[in-house]
């Protein structure tokens, strides 16, 4: 057995942004898929990314030899990561060439092929990030292929570095899984974690052969109370799991990992479960009360979800107030959440990015505070002025506190959270459905989009070059209108009721909002994974938020002019761009929430002044943001829903009021859907087969909703029968005058042939369907 120093580093980051700065992954990845690479040449261009990665946090700070540098790249997704190196691989993709095309297979696991659909994906805890959701049954093999993790290690020493494999922990791998068949309901993936903690044995002595000194194992299960395991059965797993990695023959140290909460009384059990060291997040979560001897408490005092420069001063507080014989300083969460570089945003204003800092930033700020740690704080002391300069700076500067966007706020009384009649009376549903229906005249089943159409290379084109100034306001006006033109007639010949102009004009829906509001800038490089290959570009909202002009009434009402049928007019809602934004955090996010409520607000006024009837407000993350913790769901849930309700309750009872949400699973706040008040609600549902219209079912929703029939996640056109069976499916559960029909989400990432077959479909679904409800 090789040497296993005990030592944890002063310094480290739970994880790195593996995408490459300028999205090297993303591009190597499509051109794979493409087929424009083969696997060869991926490899060495990852290589690349991860040697360029490696030599990037050791010229930060962080040490080459001492397992301070976390190797946490991964291919597409590092639950997925998991999943295939615990051989936890779904039927369908077991024949694939696991040993010779190990990237292809796992692609396919990630993407799926033909029909055999790839794993579902989820949102990683409350981030905006999403991760494959592993299939687990009694039956389902559970083998080592250490090649992922060896392959890291191995590459990093002949690199000159010790570094630190990181992989999902067994308890939150299987706490993620979902049983794989419905013949398996009732079936809890937790009950085989013996079985899989074995592989987790043998994958420890395959690194500790390799010189491994630190793994990382990260359970942020751990802290969420939002998961279908309760609390005790988290505790009694992680203890039975724990007692037999630690008592290990062969193996490293384990560092378990912690993030986006508070351990709270599991921090007892973690920290006296034998491993030797446990992160654990400070600034998210609590201080745990004592720490035993032996065991490093890795304290995640720079935020790893923020954008904001730390507050040096507060983060050596906490520090100081930790009880531990070893202590080393870390960000809260893996920088996976956070772009790369500010230095990397030459058009940002200097002042603003003065008060930022991203994943390379934030090493130094961990590195710093290391060394104040270790060698004094006056070691720092320039650094901790700075810090408390710019701090100071940034409170005082215009634009961060707005008068008369807080008089506005001020001002908001119960009165704007409900609908009304033009006498200021409260407007009933029922009387709401009746005056639409009157001014709609739709038929039942009305089928509609989501709002986005694809967005074509020529559009891509004509917004690149608008943006860059090389293209003048005029063309760039007839370009657009020319799309939502071929968009109108498009939906008119497919016989859709309720139409869209298709958001051609829009980079992202929530980009597009923050370019027009004021206290919120957009970054040039700020790429932040997704998934797999895709990436975000998250906003950044610095001061108070306001409207100066409309934003979206030019284009819908053109769209509206070109048509007998409604258009919608097309809106993201405050908690979709908060939640897909870094937000101020000089502010309670319930306060932002009515800033962006109020601006938008105005927009719908105007939209309906606009004479469109129809006014989609997308709140697609309002499930995201929700805190890990029940204690702090009311809270939450009070501030969004009456953000959404400030945002479109100001509207006529003839005027309707859609919303749309996706990407997470609802069942667990129907009520607060409900408490949106929207006239309609569309959600996700053609994966799950309409799971989420029992839970309607059963709370009595009494709204039109129209649950997603046509899963847009996919280039696969969805037969007629197939639509009209979730239709049917749908009919079980919802009343069929409250019932739409639409797809999952908007169409921006498919392409116009499966598009418009799909649409063909769905519209004849709904007639077939209608003909007998
Ligand atoms: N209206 C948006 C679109 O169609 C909604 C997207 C979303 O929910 N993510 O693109
Ligand atoms: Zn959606």
């Amino acid at each position: 057995m090789s040497f296993v120093s005990s030592v944890f580093p002063s310094a480290t980051i739970l994880g790195y942004p593996r995408i490459g700065d300028r999205r090297q992954l993303k591009r190597a990845l499509e051109s794979l898929w493409a087929g424009r690479s083969n696997a060869d040449e991926f490899a060495a261009t990852t290589h690349q990314l991860r040697a360029a990665t490696r030599e990037r946090l050791a010229a930060r700070g962080l040490g080459r030899d001492d397992s301070s540098i976390p190797e946490s790249f991964s291919w597409y997704d590092q639950v997925l990561d998991a999943a295939v190196t615990f051989g936890v691989i779904p039927d369908r993709f077991r024949s694939l060439d696991w040993s010779g095309d190990l990237v292809g297979a796992y692609s396919t696991v990630a993407r799926g092929v033909g029909d055999d659909a790839p794993l579902e994906m989820t949102k990683w805890f409350n981030t905006n990030y999403h991760y494959l959701v592993p299939e687990v049954d009694e039956s389902t093999p559970f083998v080592l292929n250490p090649t992922l993790v060896t392959s890291l290690v191995d590459e990093a020493r002949a690199q000159g570095f010790v570094t630190r494999p990181t992989i999902v922990g067994p308890v939150t791998f299987l706490a993620l899984s979902k049983a794989a068949t419905s013949a398996s309901t009732g079936f809890d993936p937790l009950s085989r974690l013996d079985e899989l903690v074995g592989v987790y044995v043998e994958l420890l002595a395959v690194l500790v052969e390799r010189g491994v000194q630190w793994v990382q194992l990260d359970e942020p299960a751990l802290v969420s109370e939002n998961l279908s395991v309760d609390a005790t059965a988290l505790e009694q797993a992680f203890v039975a799991a724990y007692a037999r990695l630690t008592s290990a023959d062969a193996r490293p140290n384990i560092l378990v990992t912690a993030p986006f909460a508070s351990l709270g009384a599991l921090a007892e059990p973690v920290l006296n479960s034998g491993v030797e060291a446990v992160a654990v997040d400070l600034v998210h979560g609590d201080l745990p009360a004592a720490v035993p001897d032996g065991v490093t408490l890795v304290a995640g005092v720079v935020n790893g979800r923020n954008v904001w420069r730390c507050d040096l001063d507060q983060a050596r507080r906490v520090l100081e107030g930790v009880h531990a014989g070893s202590v080393a300083v870390s960000t809260s969460t893996s920088l996976q959440h956070v772009p790369h570089t500010v230095a990397d945003e030459p058009t940002l204003d200097p002042t603003l990015a003065s008060w930022l800092a991203f994943a390379d930033e934030k090493i130094s700020e961990v590195v710093t505070l290391a060394r104040g740690l270790t060698q004094g704080w006056d070691a720092v002391a320039s650094e901790l002025d700075d810090a408390r300069t710019v701090l100071a700076a940034r409170a005082a500067a215009p634009g961060v506190t707005v008068p008369h966007v807080r008089e506005r706020v001020a001002g908001i009384t119960h009165a704007d959270l409900a609908r009304t009649t033009i006498d200021g009376k409260r407007a009933s549903i029922a009387s709401r459905v009746a005056q639409q229906q009157e001014r709609l005249q739709l038929p039942p089943l009305p089928t509609t989009t989501i709002g986005s159409f694809p967005q074509t290379a020529d559009i891509r084109r004509a917004r690149a070059q608008w943006t860059r100034g090389d293209l003048t306001d005029a063309d760039y006006q007839v370009q657009m209108r020319t799309e939502i033109e071929r968009v109108i007639r498009l939906q008119e010949d497919l016989g859709l009721d309720v139409l869209v102009h298709g958001e051609a004009e829009r980079n992202d829906m929530v980009q597009y909002f923050a370019e027009h509001l004021d206290g919120f800038v957009v970054t040039e490089n700020g790429w932040v994974q997704s998934y797999g290959s895709r990436c975000t570009r998250p906003s950044i909202q610095w001061g108070d938020v306001s409207r100066p002009a409309p934003i979206t009434t030019q284009w819908a009402t053109y769209a509206q002019s070109l048509t007998p049928k409604p258009v919608k007019g097309m809106l993201t809602g405050p908690v979709t761009i908060m939640a897909w934004s870094f937000i101020r955090e000089d502010l309670p996010l319930a306060e932002t929430a009515k800033q962006i409520g109020l601006a938008l607000r105005d927009e719908v006024g105007d939209l309906e002044a606009a004479n469109i009837a129809v006014i989609q407000v997308d709140e697609p993350a309002l499930r995201e943001l929700l805190p890990l913790k029940k204690a702090d769901h009311k809270d939450y849930l009070d501030w969004s829903v009456s953000s959404f309700r400030l945002a479109t309750t100001g509207v006529r009872p003839d005027t309707q009021i859609h919303t749309h949400l996706c990407y997470s699973e609802f069942n667990d706040i129907i009520d607060a859907i409900d408490h949106l008040g929207a006239d309609v609600t569309s959600i996700e549902a053609a994966r799950s087969r309409m799971e989420v219209l029992g839970a309607l079912a059963v709370s009595g929703f009494g709204r039109g909703v129209g649950p997603g029939i046509y899963d847009i996640h996919s280039p696969r056109v969805p037969s007629v029968e197939e639509l009209a069976e979730l239709l049917d499916l749908a009919v079980r559960s919802v009343r069929p005058e409250l019932l739409w029909v639409n797809p999952d989400c908007g169409l921006k990432t498919r392409g116009y042939d499966e598009t418009v077959a799909s649409l063909r479909n769905l519209v004849q679904a709904a007639h077939d369907v209608r003909a007998h409800v």
